[in-house]
């Protein structure tokens, strides 16, 4: 028997409950990973609370490191005792075991650890589909990415540095100012207290930006749209504020013929090849220290205390990337 988290309905963190399961053989195309760290990510308080759909009873999680203790049958690439990191897997990545589909999975190098793996996979593969792909961000340039003391935001202060272009971040406290500022962001804005738009303007003398880049969704999407220069790009990749519904396209034409995209990790990592490729690139960064994803303390919950990561993480009370340790 193993233990894992389940919802058997959405709601509140409290329906995160801690169950004991027998693993399944893992089927034809899966491993079974022992996981070692478990990545945390706001995509799993959406799934939790039933903004995005799952069957009930669930797992929870999409996201951690371990050993691969067993391989299903056709399974060539993997072997026992590889280590190992995976996202976007079937949901129940908060859990001791889980079988993964080896297209989601990458053989971890020496030189990163679990719990650098946990907390940076998921996270690193969509800063580089949205800095490299959905738009490519060039040196020098100047571009807005909200939230960017959280986990994903982090990833990307510290990514803009290494492209050379200037990142700036949105924040909801002087303390997580510091801390993106510490990470490379060129410049931040206290969301909680300036005007982003006007400060933007500001910042670029008047001529506003190419690109934003907003995760935080219902609260910051009009201050986003006011942002960009005619015909810039808004990339709108997340909800933590709420889901932005019921728009007026008119609003893209009043605004200056902007283009909008919602692009997710799925819609770029299709193949394992896309996925090696793009974990490679990551993987050499966090190595060189050029990405640094190590987790406070504070920030590394037990797996039994799930409920109580899932309140800190939405009530804004994390920098940078949460853990679950089995
Ligand atoms: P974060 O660590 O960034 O946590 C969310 C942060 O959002 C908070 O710390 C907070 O920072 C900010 N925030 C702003 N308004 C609110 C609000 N009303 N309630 C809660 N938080 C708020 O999470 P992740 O790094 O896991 O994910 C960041 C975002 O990226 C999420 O929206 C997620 O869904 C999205 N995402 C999208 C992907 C895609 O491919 N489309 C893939 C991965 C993530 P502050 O206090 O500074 O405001």
């Amino acid at each position: 028997m193993a233990k894992r988290i389940q919802i058997s309905q959405h709601g509140a963190p409290e329906v995160m409950q801690l169950v004991s399961f027998e693993p399944a053989d893992p089927a034809p195309g899966e491993v079974q990973v022992e996981n070692k760290a478990i990545g945390i990510n706001y995509i799993d308080t959406y799934v939790r609370s039933g903004l995005y759909p799952a069957s009930l009873p669930s797992g929870l999680g999409t996201e951690a490191a371990g050993i691969v203790t067993r391989v299903g049958p056709g399974v060539d690439a993997l072997k026992p005792g590889d280590r190992v990191v995976y996202a976007q897997s079937s949901l129940g990545a908060y859990s001791e075991v889980h079988n993964v589909a080896v297209e989601k999975v990458a053989l971890l190098p020496d030189a990163i650890s679990f719990e650098q793996a946990a907390a940076s996979f998921l996270k690193g593969l969509t800063v580089h589909y949205l800095l490299r792909q959905t738009y490519v961000v060039q040196p020098d340039e100047v571009f807005l990415f909200h939230a960017a003391a959280g986990g994903v935001g982090l990833i990307a202060c510290q990514w803009a540095k290494a492209l050379g272009a200037h990142l700036i971040g949105t924040v909801g406290s002087a303390e997580k100012a510091t801390l993106a500022k510490n990470a490379g962001a060129w410049a931040t804005i206290n969301y909680r207290e300036e005007d982003i738009a006007a400060r933007v303007s500001e910042l670029t003398h008047g001529k506003k930006l190419r690109v934003v880049y907003d995760s935080v969704g219902k609260d910051t999407w009009e201050a986003s749209l006011d942002c960009l220069q005619r015909r810039g790009l808004m990339v709108s990749f997340g909800n933590s504020s709420g889901p932005v519904t019921g728009i007026n396209l008119g609003i893209l034409n009043q605004k200056g013929s902007l283009y909008v995209t919602r692009p997710s990790l799925n819609g770029y990592i299709t193949t394992r090849e896309a996925l090696i490729q793009a974990s490679n690139e990551l993987f050499s960064l966090i190595a060189s220290g050029a990405i640094n994803v190590d987790v406070p303390q504070a920030q590394k919950f037990a797996l039994a205390d799930a409920q109580h990561a899932h309140q800190v993480l939405e009530g804004r009370g994390t920098q940078g990337s949460s853990l679950l340790i089995p």
